[in-house]
């Protein structure tokens, strides 16, 4: 009996599979992966009126976005000029091409410098305010912005492009893959195939296709291929980075840029992969080695700072801070939930705790608080102070260097088309990204993805509404 329902189950799927593949559907504009670069793009491109639909393979929507701890870079918003902070696209574009060892492409940059303060506001109405700004590693002033209270970002966005797109009734497709970009024989592409929920594979039609679908940071083999070096990391990215959308673009003959760059973040806790934020950096928490020395201004880039933590004994460094920060920053509470902290009433019994020579880590926190106090580190040069760490209780969390983002993707011009290997436009395809060049500055990602998400569904729409 149970054999014959089994039988009929797989018979129905079949037959449903071949009707959906026989009957393809049309729309405006699909959009693969639901992070917070095709959830943007869909919300602009459905609010501009033309019919979207949004695949998600995942059971959620979410993607590397959730996880973002930090925030978002943006240069001349309002919340930069109530706290009197002077900042201009100019340095933001400086600061992003430095980071980026100048190989960034220029143009994209620039976009980026003028229109993040845009996506600030998009959030905004979308129900993401971000309203608080901080400082993080190679920005010349307080850039990053992220929600009051100093909860993490990445799910505070993520959640709100959730609801919205709910509330907007867009047709999100959760469990639902997209597996190639259909072309025809002009090179045109004329939709997607895609994998449902019960596997079942059919072609959907649209005018427009965009690939929102993520890195390729949890694709151990494509970072193999990219970077040997990284065999043997851990990695910080969501399961469902595993570079498909790089693949499907790549297998139409759409050019790739950057991708051999693949950055490792400092701060992730040895053999879990988990990231500690750049923010409790930024809000004021040094590093110390095993031995309880500084070795580094904390806040370079995070090149800088992974090469340096790899240098110390054990390639290992601990994160030193204090209740005053704590109280500062809600992202250190997951730290806490997720037993990852090491604590002391004082700086000898925190030393204790960890292993470490007290003497030692109390003469570091004392040349550290009188550089805070005077606001000049003469020993690395640190630049920006939020505590003193005078007062405990103490705290420290164990770090080493975790493989993190991957810089490149798929080439896109200023209006965020996909540009082919001959370096001519595929007409009908949009992508989102590729800014960072050889390196991204914390806070770009997600102003990246928000900024060119948006850029791309209005290009789309434009294109949609001319009949082109
Ligand atoms: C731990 C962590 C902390 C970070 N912190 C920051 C930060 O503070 N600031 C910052 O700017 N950046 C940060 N980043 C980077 C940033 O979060 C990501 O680069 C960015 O959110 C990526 O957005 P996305 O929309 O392009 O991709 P994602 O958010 O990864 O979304 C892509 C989606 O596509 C889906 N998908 C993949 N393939 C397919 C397919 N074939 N069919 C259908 N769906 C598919 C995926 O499941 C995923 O949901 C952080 C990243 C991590 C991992």
């Amino acid at each position: 009996m149970k054999k014959k329902v089994l039988l009929f189950s797989a018979l129905a799927l079949a037959f449903s599979s071949m009707a959906q593949s026989e009957t393809p559907e049309s729309t405006d504009l699909v959009i693969i992966g639901a992070g917070g670069a095709g959830m943007s793009a869909a919300i602009e491109a459905h609010n501009q009126g033309v019919k979207v639909i949004l695949l998600e393979k995942m059971p959620f929507a979410r993607g590397n976005t959730a996880r973002a701890e930090g925030g978002l870079n943006a240069a001349g918003t309002p919340y930069q000029k109530a706290k009197g902070i002077e900042d201009n696209p100019e340095l933001f574009f400086k600061d992003t091409m430095k980071g980026g060892r100048n190989i960034n492409n220029h143009e994209l940059v620039r976009i980026l410098s003028e229109q993040a303060k845009y996506s600030i506001e998009f959030l905004k109405i979308n129900g993401a305010e971000l309203a608080d700004v901080s400082r993080e590693g190679g920005a010349s002033v307080d850039r990053i912005h992220r929600p009051v209270g100093g909860e993490p970002a990445g799910s505070f966005i993520a959640t709100a492009l959730i609801k919205k797109v709910k509330a907007l009734n867009i047709d999100l497709r959760t469990r639902t893959s997209a597996t190639e970009i259909i072309k025809n024989d002009k090179g045109e592409v004329t939709g997607i195939k895609a994998k449902g929920k019960e596997g079942n594979v059919y072609t959907i039609d649209a005018k427009k296709v965009m690939i929102t679908a993520g890195g390729f940071g949890a694709n151990f083999d494509m970072i193999k291929h990219y970077d040997p070096k990284l065999v043997g990391f851990k990695t910080t990215n969501a399961p469902g980075s595993l570079g498909e959308g790089v693949k499907m673009a790549e297998s139409i003959n759409a050019k790739l840029v950057d991708v051999e760059y693949i950055q490792i973040h400092p701060t992730t806790v040895p053999g879990k992969g988990i990231l500690i934020t750049e923010g409790v950096r930024g809000d004021g928490a040094i590093l110390v080695n095993e031995e309880g020395k500084r070795f580094i201004n904390e806040l370079l880039t995070r090149d800088v700072v992974s090469q340096n933590i790899l240098k110390q004994p054990n390639a290992h460094a601990y994160m030193i801070f204090n209740d005053a920060l704590v109280k500062q920053n809600k992202t250190i509470d997951t730290y806490f939930k997720q037993k990852l902290v090491f604590e002391g009433d004082s700086v000898e019994a925190l030393a204790t705790a960890i292993g470490m020579d007290p003497k030692q880590l109390s003469a570091t926190l004392a040349a550290y608080t009188g550089y805070a106090k005077a606001k000049k580190d003469t020993e690395f040069g640190r630049e920006s102070f939020k505590q003193a760490l005078d007062t405990g209780k103490y705290y420290a969390i164990e770090v080493t260097p975790g493989i993190h983002h991957t810089m490149g993707g798929i080439a896109i011009n200023t209006k965020a088309q996909v540009i082919d290997n001959q370096g001519k436009v595929v007409p009908n395809l949009f992508a989102a990204g590729g800014v960072h060049g050889a390196h991204r500055l914390v806070g770009n990602s997600l102003a990246d993805i928000v900024t060119f998400g948006r850029i791309g569904a209005d290009e789309a729409v434009k294109e949609i509404k001319a009949g082109k």
